[in-house]
C-alpha cells in the first residue's frame, strides 16, 4: 500500500470499474479497485453476461441438434442434456475470465483490495470493510463509484431463492424446472426463458407490456415472437402479475389482464422486470452525494458527481444497463480525470437481446423516430434473400437500415438474424463516423455472408436492393 494517497479508488471491478482502472494504470494514475466480492468481474462475468451467453451457446448447440440434426443429415440417438457438465462449462468459461482480469489489474500494478467500500471524508477517503469485520482507510484523490447494480424485487412477488427467483439463480438452475415461468420479455427474460425452453422447459413468458423486446421496433417484436413461439416459448402479454398462490400441492404464479384473473403453474418463477444501482451502504446520504429518485447517482457528462473528486459510472448511474456503456464510460471518465479528452457516444451504443434469432439495434429504431417525430426513410432485407442464411439454415428474420430523407445520413439500424450481434458491428462504425445509408450500400462485404443483407438493407433505403422484387 503506498505512503501517498492513491490518485484514484475504484469501487467495484465489474466491467465499468476494472476497465477504468487498467485505463487509469495506464495513464500512470496510482489505482486500487475495492471489490466486495471473492472474485473480479462483477455481474457482467460472473452472473450475467458471460454465464448467460455460455449456456446459450451450449443449448442453441443442444436444440440445433434435437430439431434440426435430421435435416442436415445427422443421425443421433436419443440426445440428453446433462446438466451439470453444461453448468461445469460455463463455470470453467467464467474461471478463465474472472482470473484474467486479476492478472491483468495485477500486471498493471493497480492493488485489489477485497472487501466493502464506503465513501468517507467527502469522498477523500475509502473506507473498506473487510469479511472479518476489519476496517482499511484508503487516502485518494478521487474516488470512482462502479458499484453496478442487481435485480429488482417486485413487492408482491419477494425474491426467495426457492420458487420466486431473479437471474442469479436461474443462471444456475441445478436442474430443469418442468414449468418455468418467467415475468419480463426483456433482454434477460428472453435469454434465459430460451435456455431452460430448450432444455425442455416448458416456459410461460408472462408481460405487462402489449410486445416482447419492447425497446425494440414493433415489427422486430413481432417477428421474433411469432420465431420464439414456434421454439416452444409461450407469451402472455398486457398480462399485471399480482403474485403467487399454492393450490394443491402446485405453485401458480397471479396475474390479471383486463381485469380477468389469470393462473399460470410454475415450478420456478423467474423475476427479470429489471435492475436496480447499488448505493445501498455506500455513504451516498453521510456524504451528501446526490441520487435521482430512481436511486442512480446523479452525474454530469464529465461523470462528476456533486461531491468533488467523486465520479460514477455504469449501471450505477443514468443510461442503458449494458457492460460496453459501463466500460466506455470508465474509460471516458479516468482520461477527463487524466485531463485527456473522453468522451462517449451514446447515439452509437449497440443493444443485443442474444436470443435465436438474436435481436440487435444501434442508433434510432423506426418506432422510436414516428414516436419522436423524427422524419426518417428505411430500406428493409429478408434474410430469406441471403444465400448465407440460406446455407446456414438461418433464413430467419431481416435487416433495417433507417436513414434521414433529406441528407442520407444514418440514423440507426434493427437487425434479428442469427449472429445479429456481430452483423450490428458492421454499422456501428458507419453511424460512429457519421455516414449515409450510400456508405453502408457502397461498403464491400465479403460474398456468401450475411453482412451482405446489411447492404441490401442500406440499397432498400433508396430502392434499389438487388435481391428483392
Ligand atoms: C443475466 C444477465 C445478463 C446480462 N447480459 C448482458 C449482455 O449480454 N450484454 C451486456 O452488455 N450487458 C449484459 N448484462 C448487464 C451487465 O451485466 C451490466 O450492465 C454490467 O455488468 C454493468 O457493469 P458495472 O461495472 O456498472 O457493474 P457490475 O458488473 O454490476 O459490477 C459492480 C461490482 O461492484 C461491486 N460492488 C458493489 N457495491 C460495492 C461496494 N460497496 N464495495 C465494493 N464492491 C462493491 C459488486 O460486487 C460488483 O462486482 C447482463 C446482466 C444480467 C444480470
Amino acid at each position: 500500500m503506498p505512503d501517498q494517497p492513491f490518485d484514484l479508488v475504484v469501487i467495484g471491478s465489474g466491467p465499468g470499474g476494472y476497465v477504468a482502472a487498467i485505463r487509469a494504470a495506464q495513464l500512470g494514475l496510482r489505482t486500487a479497485v475495492v471489490e466486495k466480492d471473492s472474485v473480479l468481474g462483477g455481474t457482467c462475468l460472473n452472473i450475467g453476461c458471460i454465464p448467460s451467453k455460455a449456456l446459450l451457446y451450449s443449448t442453441e448447440i443442444y436444440h440445433t441438434v434435437a430439431t434440426r440434426g435430421a435435416v442436415h443429415g445427422l443421425k443421433v440417438g436419443k440426445l440428453t442434456p446433462d446438466i451439470a457438465a453444461l453448468m461445469q462449462r460455463k463455470t470453467e468459461v467464467v474461471g478463465k475470465l474472472t482470473g484474467g482480469v486479476k492478472l491483468l489489474l495485477e500486471k498493471r500494478g493497480v492493488a485489489i483490495i477485497q472487501g466493502t467500500g464506503r465513501l468517507a471524508a467527502a469522498g477523500r477517503v475509502v473506507e473498506v470493510t473487510a469479511a472479518n469485520g476489519s476496517i482499511q482507510k484508503l487516502d485518494t484523490k478521487n474516488v470512482l463509484v462502479a458499484t453496478g447494480s442487481s435485480s429488482v424485487e417486485l413487492p408482491f412477488l419477494k425474491f426467495d431463492g426457492r420458487l420466486v427467483v431473479s437471474s442469479d439463480q436461474a443462471i444456475a438452475f441445478p436442474e430443469v424446472p418442468a414449468k418455468l415461468v418467467v415475468v419480463g420479455a426483456g433482454a434477460i427474460g428472453l435469454e434465459l426463458g430460451s435456455v431452460w425452453a430448450r432444455l425442455g422447459s416448458e416456459v410461460t413468458v408472462v408481460e405487462m407490456l402489449p410486445r416482447i423486446a419492447p425497446a425494440y421496433d414493433e415489427d422486430v417484436s413481432r417477428l421474433a415472437q411469432r420465431l420464439l413461439q414456434k421454439q416452444g416459448l409461450k407469451f402472455e402479454l398486457g398480462a399485471k402479475v399480482t403474485g403467487v398462490k399454492f393450490e394443491r400441492g402446485q405453485s401458480f404464479l397471479t396475474a390479471q389482464r383486463d381485469g380477468q384473473p389469470l393462473l399460470f403453474p410454475a415450478d420456478k418463477i423467474l423475476v427479470a422486470v429489471g435492475r436496480k444501482p447499488n448505493t445501498a451502504g455506500l455513504g451516498a446520504a453521510e456524504i451528501g452525494l446526490a441520487l435521482d429518485p430512481q436511486g442512480r447517482v446523479i452525474v454530469d457528462d464529465h461523470y462528476r458527481t456533486n461531491v468533488s473528486g467523486v465520479f460514477a459510472i455504469g449501471d450505477v448511474i443514468a443510461g442503458p444497463m449494458l457492460a460496453h456503456k459501463a466500460e466506455e464510460e470508465g474509460v471516458a471518465c479516468v482520461e477527463l480525470i487524466a485531463g485527456k479528452a473522453g468522451h462517449v457516444n451514446y447515439a452509437a451504443i449497440p443493444n443485443v437481446i442474444y436470443t435465436e434469432p438474436e435481436i440487435a439495434s444501434v442508433g434510432l429504431g423506426e418506432t422510436d423516430a414516428k414516436a419522436k417525430g423524427i422524419p426518417f426513410r428505411i430500406g428493409k432485407f429478408n434474410l430469406a434473400a441471403n444465400g448465407r442464411a440460406l446455407a446456414s439454415d438461418a433464413a430467419d428474420g431481416f435487416v433495417k437500415i433507417i436513414a434521414d430523407p433529406k441528407t442520407d445520413r444514418l440514423l440507426g439500424a434493427q437487425i434479428l438474424a442469427h449472429n445479429a450481434s456481430e452483423l450490428i458491428a458492421a454499422v456501428t462504425p458507419h453511424l460512429e463516423y457519421g455516414g449515409s445509408a450510400e456508405d453502408v450500400a457502397r461498403t464491400i462485404y465479403a460474398h456468401p455472408t450475411m453482412a451482405e443483407a446489411i447492404k441490401e438493407a442500406a440499397l432498400a433505403v433508396d430502392s434499389r436492393a438487388i435481391h428483392a422484387l
